[in-house]
Formats: structure tokens, sequence, C-alpha cells
């Protein structure tokens, strides 16, 4: 693989299949996984297609249709994937891959079917991740599917964070709901007073409970906590008006309003009695953030489904442009490859299709490392109990020295005999895993939804006037507005990129990343063509750049890297997804070119595709190579002030007399001498004299190298566009326009 030589590559025939994409996201060896995706798809690409096809989006309301859908769910297992084989489940151990390639298959077609499916899991979440044993049980079991001849009608849940303006958007730690004690009798169980408002509530017409957050508003209530409201509780449970969405119309929203007494055994997590205080066990913002970690990164995997589904739809519109035409007979190159014939055209789709799989490789590797983080957190927390310790500041302290024996542990040679024994530390495994999965989760969400958004225009486009029409295959249109959601809800981009301003610093993230880029090199060494060494040289000149604007100053003496000041943090933020995506991006490939040969089906073809997606791989990272460089030069020089004609001195200027004199000793200066003043003062009409490079030249070094590190990246582009050209598309789409 990775031969740059155009006549010695093989070329992809076919659109790559399940049996490489199984390889790809690893999950060839899940058979129950392999069948949930054969499930989830008989319903996204049936009655949802059909659904979007009929125009039952173009109501806000909750219809006998829509209604249908999650019955459809039901039917097909999707309901079930949450939930533990005892509790009516079907999936052992974790579920987050399994929950993102339901989502991604339902996404494919339409994100609001895609939402739908996940905003009960969303409900339940808060119970999953930190309620107690028999709230989980309860829940989860009502929520659960009906098995085969059981008559009962599953639980319906909806997640209510979000308040009415001014309260709860992107700064969750402000709440106006409220919790009071309603009645406490000694000895008994205390009944509490719920008044809560919601805002922009998924799933909420038809909602049996939610899991809301609210605040203590009583003295005898301590901070803040999550409570399950149920729909049959003495008060008012006021399911509101739909919200009039522009997107996601097959997903129920509205703006619910609680006022209910509930026992104080639905505070999730449970609670303890201390000098006559009800003390919550999680407040609200502690399972929020196990909540959201999760469940961010289905989310990304979403937009991602719906970049990879385009390109179908693209290619077939392509070919097909100009058939019908006089003069556009068989045979002619304009009947046979329509608009295929122009490159522009080939090289816009090359790009999206590129996006499309970096996003999903991104997100199916943030998936992957959360299901392995889940016993490894339960281990961590076991252990941390064993030792007294529990929560909060006491166990990041006590998690300190595990984080330096995990930087240790990256920092040694591949046979070093210290090796296996840090390797068996689960605390040290749980501080790497943690560290990659805070960075990974926010990184998915932001680069995913809001530079998939932002290209899935450009896969709208590559229709032209069908694009945006309902009449468009493959939605595109609904699909480009529908991701503009994704890049808000969980949480919009500034969250995003706050959560990572933090969690990228930290060092044992950023020995991970260290040992990422020397992996890249080596990479590079045996798959050239697979753009690695491009991106190792980007990751050193991004980490170049947080070390340097970390100590960096502007011309006032304020530091640069401040949590205060997004210009440069949330900058350094996206340049770092670029990064993340196209790594991922690569290492999936390798694993098909890896593993694809032991496969019957895969290995059908398997030179010609990897051959194509290296080349993608290849694109991408240039792209990304591009996005680094000139984010980091704008935040290297942009906080320089530039140098002006009238300050003192004029050092680097020359003088005309001055010139005069060089030329004698040294011909032909005076051509290479940009900024030169006249005797009376006057200078080139520019902003002023070249700034020179100052302290920073170690970065146009790292730039100059990247620059020709681009070096193949556009004949790799080249390459891929012929692929894109000529491999074979069904002759429909296998799901209704
Ligand atoms: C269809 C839909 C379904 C939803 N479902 C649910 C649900 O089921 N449950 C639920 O609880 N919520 C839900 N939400 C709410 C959703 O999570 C919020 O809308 C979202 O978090 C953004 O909050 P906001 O609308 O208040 O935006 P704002 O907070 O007003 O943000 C507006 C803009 O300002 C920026 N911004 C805000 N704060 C900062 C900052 N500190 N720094 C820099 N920039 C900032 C944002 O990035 C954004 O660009 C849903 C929303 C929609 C539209």
């Amino acid at each position: 693989m990775g031969s740059s030589v155009l006549s010695e590559t093989k070329t992809m025939l076919t659109l790559p299949g399940d049996a490489v994409r199984q390889i790809q996201w690893r999950y060839a060896d899940r058979f129950d996984l392999q069948m949930l995706v054969q499930s989830a798809r008989g319903v996204a690409r049936g009655p949802v297609a059909r659904m979007v096809a009929a125009g039952e989006r173009n109501t806000h309301e909750w219809t006998p249709g829509k209604n249908e859908m999650l019955e459809a769910f039901d039917r097909a297992g999707i309901t079930a994937i949450f939930m533990e084989p005892e509790e009516g489940g079907f999936i052992a151990g974790p579920k987050n891959l399994a929950l993102s390639l339901a989502a991604f298959e339902l996404a494919w077609v339409d994100g609001g079917a895609a939402t739908a499916s996940l905003a009960g899991f969303l409900a339940l979440s808060p119970i999953h991740e930190r309620g107690t044993a028999e709230q989980a049980n309860h829940y989860m079991s009502l929520s659960a599917p009906p098995q085969p001849g059981e008559d009962r009608k599953p639980w319906r849940g909806a997640f209510v964070l979000t308040e009415p303006i001014p309260y709860v958007g992107v700064d969750t730690g402000m709440l106006s709901g409220k919790l009071r004690v309603a009645q406490w009798k000694d000895g008994e169980e205390p009944w509490l007073q719920v008044d809560k408002r919601g805002r922009f509530i998924t799933n909420i017409a038809f909602a049996n409970f939610v899991t809301a957050a609210v605040n203590s508003d009583d003295p005898r209530i301590k901070g803040s906590c999550v409570v399950i409201l149920e729909e049959t509780d003495e008060g008012t449970f006021d399911h509101g008006t739909p919200t009039k969405k522009l997107v996601h119309q097959l997903s129920s929203t509205g703006d619910p309003i609680f006022n209910l007494k509930v026992p104080a055994s639905r505070i999730v997590g449970g609670y303890t009695v201390k000098d006559g205080v009800i003390v919550p066990n999680f407040n609200h913002g502690e399972i929020i953030e196990a909540v959201f970690r999760r469940t961010r990164v289905t989310v990304g995997l979403m937009t991602a489904a719906k970049l990879l589904s385009a390109i179908e739809p693209v290619i077939r519109y392509q070919r097909e442009r100009f058939r019908g035409a006089e003069g556009a007979r068989p045979g002619t190159v304009r009947y046979e490859q329509g608009i295929q014939q122009r490159e522009d055209a080939l090289h816009r789709l090359v790009d999206v299709w590129a996006t499309g799989e970096a996003a999903t490789s991104l997100g199916f590797a943030t998936a992957r490392l959360f299901d392995e983080l889940d016993p490894i957190e339960k281990e961590k927390t076991a252990i941390l109990k064993e030792r007294g310790v529990q929560g909060g500041r006491a166990e990041m302290k006590a998690l300190k020295e595990s984080e330096q024996r995990a930087i240790e542990l990256l920092s040694l040679e591949p046979n070093d005999p210290r090796r296996a024994e840090l390797e068996a530390d689960p605390l040290v495994q749980y501080v790497l895993r943690d560290a990659e999965g805070n960075v990974l989760c926010p990184a998915t969400k932001l680069w995913n939804t809001g530079h998939g958004t932002n290209m899935l225009r450009e896969a709208v486009s590559l229709m032209g006037g069908y694009g945006i029409t309902e009449d468009c295959p493959g939605f595109l249109g609904n699909k480009w507005m529908d991701a503009q959601l994704e890049a808000t809800y969980e949480g919009p981009e500034a969250v995003q990129r706050r959560q990572l301003t933090v969690t990228m610093t930290s060092e044992v993230f950023q020995a991970e990343f260290r040992s990422w880029t020397a992996e890249m090199r080596r990479i590079a060494s045996e798959h050239p063509g697979t753009g690695a060494c491009t991106l190792a040289s980007a990751m050193q000149m991004w980490l170049w750049t947080l070390n340097h604007l970390q100590n960096a100053t502007d011309p006032n003496g304020n530091k640069l890297y401040h949590g205060q000041r997004q210009g440069v943090t949330f900058a350094l933020a996206d340049a770092l997804c670029w990064l993340l995506a196209s790594r991922w991006q690569i290492l999936d490939v390798l694993e098909l070119a890896a593993r694809g040969g032991d496969d019957p089906v895969a290995s059908e073809g398997l030179e010609g595709t990897v051959q194509f997606l290296s080349d993608l791989c290849h694109t991408q990272a240039a792209q990304a190579a591009g996005e680094v460089s000139r984010i980091c030069a704008e935040l290297v020089f942009g906080y320089n002030e530039h140098p002006r004609w009238k300050d003192e001195g004029h050092s680097g200027c020359f003088l005309a007399s001055e010139l005069e004199e060089y030329e004698e000793s040294m011909p032909g200066i005076s051509a290479m001498a940009v900024d030169v003043l006249a005797e009376n003062g006057s200078h080139p009409q520019k902003a002023g004299p070249c700034a020179d490079c100052g302290r920073n030249g170690e970065f146009l070094r790292l730039q100059n190298k990247l620059t020709t590190c681009l070096s193949g990246s556009r004949l790799a582009k080249d390459r891929a566009a012929e692929t894109v050209a000529r491999v074979m598309i069904p002759e429909a789409l296998d799901y209704p326009a």
C-alpha cells in the first residue's frame, strides 16, 4: 500500500461495504453488534425513510406516525440496547459502541429518528451512571421493551436540564429549578416539592418520567441534585407545547412545567441526613458530567453518518446529470460521467468523503475508549474506596502518583522490563484512558458536528438546486440543518472548547500526545502514502505552539493561555481536533490493511480499497496540517505588535544613503532591501517595516518543514478523485427520496 506511482496502484471498485467497516470500526468479532446494525438499518431505511419521504417532518406535533416509529424501535431491539440482559436488554457489558452504531444507522437516514431513540437513554443515563441499584433496576426494567407475549407499554423518559432564558443553557451551573421539603415526619422518609420548568426538552410529548436538575431552595436540603419525576406524581406534570423546530422533526421537543410532590427516594443516587439536612450523594453537576461524557460521543457520530451517507447520492447525481439531453448519448463522456468530468466536482466530493471517514473513525474510537474505560473506572472506584478515598479532591490527590507512573510508562522503550508492571496497574490504565476520554469526547462532539456541518453544506452544494429541495435523494438538505442541532444540543461548541481548554493541557494527555506523534512517524516509515508524516509534523507544531503560548504574553504583559482568553485557547482546541480525527482515520485504515486479508468478503479488492482510503487519509492529513499551521501561526505571531515606521531607531530598516554605500562592497543589496527610508523620512506604502521572527524562529522552521511535508498530498487527492469517478454504485439508493 501507499505507493505514489499511479500506474502501480490498485483501484477500489465498489463502495466500502459492511465487511470493511466492521474491521475498521472494530466490531468484526461482535456478532451481537453486527445484528444490531442490521436491525437498526432496517428501521432507518424502511419506516423512517418512508416517513421522511411522506412529509412527516412537516409538522411539529407528535403524530401517530411518529409514535409508530418508537414502536418500530421497540420491535427492532433498539430501545433495549441500553439495558442489561437482566433488565430486558440483550447486550452484556459496556454499551457505548453499541449505542453509537445504532445512532449512526438511524442518522444515516434521519437525525430526528436517531435523537428520538437516544433521548430515552439520556433520561435513563443519570440513573444508570449514578442512581442507586434499586433506582436503576426499577426504571431500566420499566423502560425495556416488552418481551414477546408480554402485554406492557415501555415507559419513555426525558432528560430535563435546560431552562427558560435566562437560566441553564451553556452554563449548567445556574439553575432555577427548585427543591423544597414538603413534609418530613419524624422517622419517616421526607417528601419534596419540585418546581422546574424545561426548555427544548426532547421526548417530552410522551414522557412518562423525567430526570430533572434542581437546586435546593430550602436550608434542610444541601446543594443541587437530579430528581426523578413521574407523570402520575401529585401535582402538575405539564408536557408543554411543542417547540417549532426547523430540524429533527421526527423527535418530540417542548417546554414542560413541573410542580410535583415526590418522595426523597427519587433523588438520583440517594442521600444521607446530616444534622437534620438532606445531603444528596451526588450534586447535579457530577451527574451531568458523567452522563454527557458518554452521550456526546453518540451525537458526534450522528453527523459523521450524514457525511458518509451523502457520498452515494452525490455520485449518482453527478454521473446522471446530463442524461436525456440531446448529444448526451450512451457511450459519450457527457452521458457516462456527467459532472464527474470536472475535477473540482470530484475534489470537493473527496473532501466531504475524507471528512466523513475521519469523523467516523474519531467517533467510534471514542465510543470504544469509553467501553474500555467503564469497567476500569469501576475498578478504580473500588480500589480507592478500599483505601478510604472517595470522590472529589481526595481522589485527584490519590491519583497523582498513578499519573506519574502513567507518564513514565509512556516514556519507556518497548522492551523495557518495567513496562509489564506499570501496564498491569489498573490505576495507571485508568488515568491514561481517563485523560484520553476527557479530550476525545469533546473533540468528537466539537469537530464532527461543527466542522461536519460546514462540510454538509459542501455536500448539499454538490447537488445544485436539487440539494435544497425536499426531493433531494438522501435528504441532504435536512441533514445539513439537522447537523446544526447536533452541534448545539448537549452543549454547543463553546462548551466543548471550554472543556478541551482544560483537558488538553493535562500532563498525562500531553505525554500521550507525544507518544502518538512518534507513533505517526513510525507508521509513516512503513506506510508513507497515509499522510502520517505530515500529520506528525503538524502534531509537533501544535504542541510547540501550546507550550509557547502557555508562557507567552501580549504586549501588555498579559498571559496568552488563559481561561478568559478564548481567542487563544479555543483556537488551539479547534486545531487539536483536526489532528485527532486524522490520527484515528489513519489507524483505522491500517487495521483494515492488517486484518482485511483474513476476511473472505473484505479481502476481495482489498488492495484497491486500502489504497483509496489511504489517499483519503493523506488528503485529510494535508487539510489538518493546513488548519493547524494557519491557526498556530496566527496565535504565535498575531499577539506581537507589528513594528511601526515611527519606532525608535527603525531597527531592521535601511536608510537610502546607507544602501548606496553598501552597494559598493555588496553589489545587488539594494534589490534585496525591502524597508528603505528616504532622506526625508518617507517609506514604502505598507503597514510598517516587516516584522522579524523575533524569538519564534523555531516555529518558522517547523512551519517550513510542515509545508514541504505536504508533498504528494495532492497526488493522493487526484488518485482518490479518479476512483470517485469510476467506483461502482448500486442502481438506486436503498431508501426512498
Ligand atoms: C431540538 C432541541 C432539543 C433539545 N433537547 C434537550 C433535552 O432533551 N434536554 C435538555 O436539558 N436540553 C435540551 N436542549 C437544550 C440544548 O442543550 C441547549 O439549547 C444548548 O445546550 C444550548 O444552550 P442555549 O440554547 O441556552 O444557548 P446559549 O447558551 O444562549 O448559547 C448561544 C451561543 O453563545 C455561545 N456561548 C454561550 N456561553 C458561552 C461561553 N461561556 N463562552 C463562549 N460562548 C458561549 C454558545 O456557544 C452559542 O454559540 C435541546 C435543544 C434543542 C434545540
